[in-house]
């Protein structure tokens, strides 16, 4: 068997023959990728912290304020009426995406970030009390720690944290023994931004509602590389951020059941949100509206529209087995390197590779690969209770997007090398 036919078995695909895209033609939809960096061009491994932005979306965008942008649900004229419509269809293209039921299960938020603040003091406040229990894991991105350690400081909840093992993978039976009678919310990742770890979240719902929990989601890092479908996960809400998939920074997306966002308070007050204020009295919106108060992300929302499209027109199958094929090409291709320590390797990880070197500082790998033109994240990537587990003060992360290719591998191998001989 030649080197690489081994590699191109597509992730997830159920063994069905979903092919990998021409993967140098998808790159020529995004502009940045002809650029230089030093003089060198550029490799970008950096989409996990946000991803470039393929041309549709960049039009989109121009679109929407050349030639109708105004504000929006208020305004009697053509213009708002248009961006209005531009607005709700992308709520309406989104909530396809993730097949949910309705298109009224999806508010609009800033981020992920917002979309786990959200459920935390609106939920979280109204339906947790002193001594429930909240779970999360060990590779939770701080976005899905801190506001439920706010919440434990407001209203005496407990957190309880399920452990990954060494080599990063999740286990149920792990997350079965932090489950009691008083968990009320297990708040989890779907993919660790840092291991590529994947969470068995179908089966973890399952598991949670018997035991009368509900599941909250952070889908940050699933979304992008594996979709989601949120009927078929039954989850109670998925959190996902727009920059991630493609789409334009300041938008996000919380989906939730009917039932349990019609049984949330607002989380924040102002325009939009309301029926009707008086000063004695006000009434709120039904959902989503109700959470989307003040001006909304406009044209941040249309333009994660056109994200969405542009992902389901290449196909989040096709996508998953195109980065599957990358990835395992970096595996093999990284650990002929001596001294390299790939920090996380589950079986069937996403495409996110955390690494460091014998003898060398992952600020100075970083700082090499930088110069010669390959982008790369360096540091504890927002999961500092991660990086204590695992006993190390950072990594270099190398997270791929569908753009990434073979010969984005071969540089990013060769700056690693380069590294060793400069610095060791
Ligand atoms: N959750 C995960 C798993 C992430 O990887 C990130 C970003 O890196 C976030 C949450 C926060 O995303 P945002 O800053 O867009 O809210």
């Amino acid at each position: 068997m030649s080197k690489l036919s081994a590699l191109t078995e597509p992730f997830g695909t159920g063994g069905n023959s979903v092919q990998a895209f021409d993967v140098d033609k998808v790159r020529a939809d995004f502009p940045i990728l002809s650029r230089e960096v030093y003089g060198k061009p550029l490799v970008f491994f950096d989409s996990g912290a946000s991803a470039q932005k393929p041309r549709v979306v960049i039009d989109c965008i121009r679109e929407a304020y050349e030639s109708y942008y105004s504000n929006v649900h208020r305004g009697a004229h053509y213009l708002s009426q248009r961006a209005t419509d531009a607005y709700e269809e992308a709520r309406v293209i989104i909530a396809k995406f993730m097949n949910a039921p309705s298109d009224k299960n999806i508010v609009i938020t800033s981020s992920v970030t917002e979309s786990i603040n959200l459920v935390a003091a609106t939920w979280g406040r109204k339906f947790l009390k002193e001594g429930d229990e909240v779970i999360v894991s060990e590779m939770e991105h701080h976005a899905n720690i801190v506001p439920w350690q706010m919440l434990r400081e407001e209203k005496g909840i407990i957190i309880k944290v399920v452990p990954v093992r060494d080599d990063g993978s999740f286990h149920l039976q792990d997350f079965e023994a932090c489950l009691s009678s008083r968990t009320k919310l297990v708040a989890i990742t779907e993919v660790s931004n840092v291991l590529g770890t994947r969470v068995p979240i179908k089966e973890l719902t399952r598991i949670a509602h018997e035991r009368g929990a509900k599941v909250l989601v952070d889908g940050a890092q699933g979304i992008v590389h594996q979709g989601v479908d949120v009927q078929a996960l039954d989850v109670d809400f998925y959190g996902w951020t727009g920059h991630k998939l493609y789409g334009p920074s300041g938008v996000g997306i919380l989906y939730g059941k009917a039932d349990v966002l019609e049984s949330m308070p607002p989380f924040q007050g102002g325009g939009d949100m309301i029926v009707r204020v008086t000063f004695e009295k006000t009434t709120f919106q039904d959902p989503p509206h109700r959470f989307e108060a003040g001006t909304p992300p406009i044209v941040q929302a249309i333009g994660l529209g056109a994200a969405v499209k542009y992902v389901e027109e290449l196909g989040m199958k096709s996508i998953a087995a195109q980065e599957h094929s990358t990835l395992a090409y970096a595996q093999q291709e990284l650990a002929d390197i001596e001294g390299y320590r790939e920090v996380g390797t589950a079986p069937d990880k996403a495409a996110i590779i955390s690494f460091l070197v014998d003898g060398l500082h992952p600020f100075d790998v970083a700082a090499v690969l930088d110069r010669q033109g390959v982008a790369t994240r360096v540091g504890q990537h927002c999961a500092e209770p991660l990086m204590d587990r695992m006993g190390i003060e950072g990594t270099v992360r190398a997270s791929f997007g569908l753009y990434n290719n073979r010969a984005d591998v071969d540089a990013l191998v060769a700056g690693i090398r380069k590294a060793k001989e400069m610095l060791s």
